[in-house]
């Protein structure tokens, strides 16, 4: 019946759908709990099954990741990984694929090392920061002072000078230890640090640095900086604490080369009735160098990419259209997220929902939402047919720093979760690689994120859903 609707106004459809969503539940639109159908839950149910059988995903990621390996925005290898995306789409029968440019920056490691010159002399694994500029030629030697943050680095403002600072902080979850990677080393050269070296942003290492984006402060001299392991930095602290002096030679060819031009890759699958209303799903399409971006944020790319192509090869056309959209430069500050919002601001009120996975691929757990309790409510409905896999912990929360700049303008975000406590222990450094990453766990996250952007794009949510 509804197909025949096509030629009426969206306001008279929808009308049409909500008299009888009203008539079958007795409920208003905006509270419908009991809204979607027990038909919806039997297509749930077939996608969640099709989607756990379903070897796509896996297969996608690891040819991103062996294939073309790691995609340092900027890079050859993100040049790459964009035409694969499109090719992808395309030999996939997405209905239409396109690409918008995104000025990223590009910024390049270049050949790196540190050692210990003094109690003993002894090779360091650090990874520098991204955005950090290099060292002279010969590199940096000197005394380090180390520090559990800001609090003891001002106290001590007046032995930094000529030094280089170690940041230490101690791990209470990633929020509250980050701003040292981003910050650090703009805190230190105020005093007159030479460089600065950060703790690693993890709870468990087996000596493997992790990197990530920093950024310098205005007026403030420009130093190189880089992570330690947390073995290292654990050492340099107990050789000071016993009055040990300890000096590092640091050495960083890195470079900022400036702005270029990558892109955004969208795939849509028009939506059969509704095909003006989006809904959008995906995650970065970038990583850092070091590792392939396997869980950060290759997988959360190949999961929602075959999500999408799932509904479509299960021949499901859902009534709204599903939008995958894979950001650049998501990790060198999220500048994918900003161009989409640019490039789109005038057709966000036709945004439905936009769901962003990159937090990892474990096994699945739910998602988070951030937008009002209406949205939250209808969602947790939509999610409930996934407790059979574990996926239908709906809750309100952080959705994704992709989706960020479209969510702050009102559009519902929705943040894919999975039980990642393992996150942070691969999460920008070597370690983030394909065999890291559960095929089976992947195969959930696929079930999971297609059957609810199906069931988003059948139902809809309710209107003005922002925070
Ligand atoms: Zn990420």
């Amino acid at each position: 019946m509804l197909q025949s609707l096509q030629s009426v106004s969206r306001t008279q459809v929808l009308g049409v759908v909500c008299a009888i969503l009203i008539a079958s539940t007795g409920m208003s639109s905006q509270d419908d709990a009991e809204g979607v159908s027990a038909s919806h839950h039997e297509t749930q149910k077939r996608i969640i099954a099709a989607g756990l059988e379903d070897g796509f995903a896996a297969e996608w990621l690891e040819t991103l990741c062996d294939s073309i390996g790691p995609r340092l925005t900027g890079s050859p290898q993100m040049d790459s990984a964009i035409e694969f995306a499109v090719k992808t789409m395309r030999d996939e029968g997405f209905d239409k694929v396109w690409t918008e440019p995104v000025m990223v920056p590009h910024w390049v490691r270049g050949n790196e090392w540190a050692k210990l010159t003094s109690p003993v002399e002894e090779k360091l694994n650090i990874s520098g920061l991204g955005g950090s500029v290099g060292t002279p030629r010969k590199g940096i030697e000197a005394e380090v002072l180390v520090v559990s943050g800001q609090e003891e680095l001002d106290s001590r403002a007046a032995e930094v000078k000529g030094k280089i600072v170690v940041f230490n902080p101690e791990w209470e979850g990633y929020g509250p230890v980050v701003k040292y990677r981003g910050g650090g080393a703009s805190m230190a050269a105020r005093h007159g640090a030479v460089a600065a070296l950060v703790r690693s942003a993890t709870n468990v290492s087996l000596n493997t640095p992790h990197t990530g984006v920093m950024s310098y402060e205005e007026g403030v001299p420009k130093i190189p900086t880089a992570s330690l392991t947390v073995e290292d930095a654990a050492r340099m602290e107990r050789l000071t604490d016993r009055g040990v002096p300890v000096r590092v030679r640091l050495m960083m060819e890195a470079e900022n080369l400036g702005a270029r031009r990558q892109f955004n890759v969208i795939g849509e699958i028009r939506g059969r009735e509704l095909p003006d209303e989006i809904i959008v799903v995906g995650g970065h399409l970038d990583s850092w160098d070091v590792g392939t971006g396997a869980h950060d944020d290759g997988g959360g790319c190949a999961l929602t990419l075959a999500a999408a192509r799932l509904l479509h090869t299960l021949d499901l056309h859902p009534r709204r259209t599903i939008r995958v959209v894979l950001f650049v430069a998501e990790e060198q500050g999220g500048f994918g997220g900003r161009a989409y919002l640019e490039a789109h601001a005038d057709e966000l009120d036709r945004h439905v929902a936009a769901l962003e996975s990159d937090s990892g691929v474990f096994a699945p757990d739910g998602f988070s939402v951030r937008a009002n309790e209406a949205v939250v409510e209808r969602i947790a409905t939509l999610a409930a047919p996934l407790k059979a896999i574990g996926a239908d912990n709906v809750r309100k929360g952080w959705a994704g720093v992709d989706i960020g700049p479209i969510v702050d303008q009102g559009v519902p975000g929705i943040g894919h979760r999975c039980k990642n406590d393992k996150y942070f222990d691969y999460h920008h450094s070597p370690a983030d690689t394909f065999e890291k990453v559960d095929p089976a766990d992947l195969a959930g996250n696929v079930s999971a994120v297609a059957a609810l952007i199906w069931a988003i794009a059948e139902d809809g949510l309710p209107r003005d859903g922002a925070e």
